[in-house]
């Protein structure tokens, strides 16, 4: 499957980013074909995967492992951009942990995708702010959108799977015939979709939930299938593992999130991309690994879906991430320029917190409430 032909680091136009080996193994089990490996620049230390999805020359990394978290994902993006400068947008590709409401029927193996909504860009970075007056947390910043080209593949995507369904089970199908040990990949079975009601909380030192109480699950309707759900809307990322229902349902109620996940804030200001992430689990403290497997899968199988309706000379005719990058930082700039000369009192730039964080190439204004650059 792996073909021969001669290719540079020029050729690659999409940077597809994974937190787990799961998450890589399920990339790479999308590939149309596989190509040759080229050599990384001097300073870059991250492991590529090459191939090919429909039209687009992809170049897929991972996280070092045992290091996640939105800085982790910050240096691979810029180690990234710094080998393949001809990459025009990356696709941040993996698993999360859901949020379901009324609103949206959020269940394990569904794949949630950011879309930008109201003043933020698709990804909130959830734990990023202040604490101000009577303890009161203020949040600070907003996150890039994604570029044009992928906010119309994400439209058309949207009103096609409206149409005739979506393709993912297709994609599964063939990465199983494909790869056979990708077995591990298939739906664990209904059975092990529990969702406790929020205030209830996982007993400690049990593994499973085999001890939960089923009284305490939520009541819901039975699909017709298995087939994941896609949902688009905020997705919430920090560094922190969430896993406690009520926080979630109360970040839920504030910021309207379907899903959190750790890497994507580290990403949004410094590499132009979109969100994917499979649920694998509710973010509540009966969270396990179970699902971790078919949720790189189902999220793998919508971003082929994705690149498969996107035309390569749409991708190629476009600017680069790096060019990209750089017109939002100076745009940046000028905004805050603007402010500075009517807002004296307030601080404005870049900020490198002392917790240790680490923004790469945004810049947050602590006027406080969300802003958009
Ligand atoms: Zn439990």
């Amino acid at each position: 499957m792996s073909s021969l032909q001669t290719r540079s680091h020029g050729d690659y136009t999409v940077g597809w980013i994974c937190a787990l080996p799961t998450e890589m193994a399920a990339a790479q089990g999308m590939l149309d074909e596989h190509h040759a490996v080229l050599p990384p620049r001097t300073q870059d230390n991250n492991n590529y995967a090459f191939g090919r999805i429909g039209d687009h020359n992809v170049v897929v990394a991972c996280l070092p492992l045992g290091v996640m978290g939105t800085i982790s994902a910050a240096i691979v993006a810029n180690q990234m951009l710094s080998t393949f400068t001809r990459l025009r947008f990356g696709l941040m590709v993996g698993i999360g942990g859901g949020v379901p409401s009324e609103e949206h029927d959020i269940r394990l193996g569904d794949v949630v995708v950011s879309k930008p909504t109201g003043s933020y860009g698709g990804v909130i970075q959830y734990d990023f702010g202040k604490t101000v007056q009577e303890g009161k947390f203020t949040r600070m910043g907003s996150l890039n959108r994604p570029p044009d080209v992928l906010l119309t593949a994400l439209a058309n995507l949207e009103a096609k799977h409206m149409m005739e369904g979506h393709e993912l089970a297709k994609y599964l199908r063939e990465m199983m015939e494909k790869y056979p040990m990708n077995a591990q990949f298939t739906h664990p079975g209904i059975q092990y979709d529990s969702l406790y009601k929020a205030e209830y909380d996982h007993p400690s030192g049990q593994v499973t939930c085999e001890k939960c109480e089923g009284t305490q699950l939520v009541d819901r309707e039975p699909r017709p299938s298995v087939d994941p759900f896609i949902h688009y809307g905020l997705i919430a990322s920090g560094d922190q593992v969430m896993r406690h229902g009520a926080t979630r349902n109360r970040l839920r109620g504030e910021l309207k999130v379907l899903c959190f996940e750790m890497e994507a804030a580290g990403l949004m200001d410094c590499f132009p991309c979109l969100v994917i992430r499979g649920v694998c689990d509710y973010a509540d403290s009966h969270k396990n690994k179970r699902w971790q497997r078919y949720a790189a899968a189902t999220a793998a199988a919508y971003a082929k879906n994705l690149l498969n309706i996107i035309p390569g000379n749409q991708v190629t005719g476009t600017r680069t991430a790096i060019e990209a990058t750089e017109e939002n930082k100076s745009n940046s700039r000028d905004k805050h320029d603007d402010q500075n000369l009517h807002q004296h009192n307030h601080f404005s730039g870049n900020f490198n917190t002392s917790g240790g964080k680490a923004f790469y190439g945004g810049t947050y204004n602590s006027g406080g409430g969300p802003m958009s650059f």
